[in-house]
């Protein structure tokens, strides 16, 4: 039996697991047995039940580990509540229980159940300390840090998301694989867009995703410098229309004035063109993007440039 010390509870804690956040009516007594790599003395932190479980499968010598673990326990736990948040608004909620009553006692409770579960997962606990003495203990687990919050892995991130929205697997991971982390966002966005793709079809997305990257690959290792055409104005350029998708006067008008030509360099600046259009929400953001991907697309054929293209003479020659 290690001799373990209460942690400090500040007052607006009393009673709160450190995990959580919740109200807590056990005790977690980390490590569970001695270690020669501990730099603290063995800590009692107050918890819930439910972190005390979670607490209890984990092996580590860092309560920065453990709190981590414990809070991947609860978003997987609690993976379908916390993506009602991602897939609904409380607006969106609340006027489906207008229109329906029979609705009403679910969105209610489901949104209750998501603001429970993100307050959860999203609180971090409180300084460290004893008597009065703070509990330097340095952070040295690595976790993954993805859109505000902090999961043990990437993989790990990857299932939350796919799990919380329901989202199609082969089709996440496959995109994944190929987009790899520093594409996450992106690859969820195009995720987002086909839940429920035959096998068939995701692999025609995979492919075309595929194409991009190497096309992406392609344009960095040649080392194109965009130059923008910052002398076209927003009265200049004309919308283009193409297979029933618009790439608009305000879109093209972006490309031109940070230089983008083509596809792939228009795939280089992507996370550039959804941070400037985000406000719109995702599905019309998704819209624009995919308007201009087909007309840099369309712009490939010098003949349909001739032909088809109203903006073709503010383009470079
Ligand atoms: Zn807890």
């Amino acid at each position: 039996m290690l001799n373990y010390q209460e942690i400090d509870v500040p007052f607006q804690y009393r009673h709160c697991c450190w995990f959580c956040g919740e109200p807590s009516n056990d005790a977690v007594d980390f490590p569970k047995v001695n270690s020669a790599y501990l730099a603290h003395v063995p800590l009692t932190l107050p918890a819930c039940k439910e972190c005390k479980v979670l607490s209890q499968s984990c092996v580590t010598d860092s309560i920065w580990d453990l709190q981590l673990e414990v809070n991947h326990g609860l978003m997987k736990r609690y993976a379908k509540h916390l993506g009602i948040g991602v897939n609904w608004t409380q607006q969106e909620l609340e006027q489906t229980c207008l229109e329906g009553t029979s609705f009403k006692g679910f969105t209610d409770s489901a949104w209750m159940m998501y603001e429970i579960a993100k307050g959860r997962v999203d609180f971090s606990g409180w300084s460290l300390a004893i008597n009065g003495v703070p509990l330097d203990i340095i952070d040295e687990s690595c976790g993954f840090e993805f859109a505000g919050s902090r999961f043990i892995d990437f993989e790990a991130a990857v299932a939350f998301y796919q799990r919380s929205e329901s989202l199609n697997k082969y089709l996440l991971e496959g995109l994944v694989a190929i987009l790899g982390q520093s594409q996450l966002a992106y690859a969820l966005r195009i995720a987002r867009l086909h839940p429920s793709i035959t096998k068939r079809s995701a692999d025609s997305v995979l492919s075309e995703i595929a194409q991009q990257q190497q096309d992406t690959k392609a344009m960095i290792n040649a080392e194109v410098i965009l130059t923008p055409l910052t002398s076209v104005t927003l009265d200049d350029v004309l919308p283009v229309t193409i297979d029933k998708q618009q790439a608009t006067a305000e879109s093209i008008l972006w490309a031109m004035h940070r230089g983008i030509q083509n596809l792939a360099q228009l795939q280089q600046c992507e996370d550039a063109f959804f941070e400037q259009y985000e406000h719109l929400g995702g599905v019309v953001a998704f819209q624009l993007y995919h308007g201009l991907q087909l007309y840099l697309e369309a712009r490939s054929n010098p003949n349909w440039c001739e032909s088809h293209d109203p903006n073709h003479q503010l383009w470079p020659k």
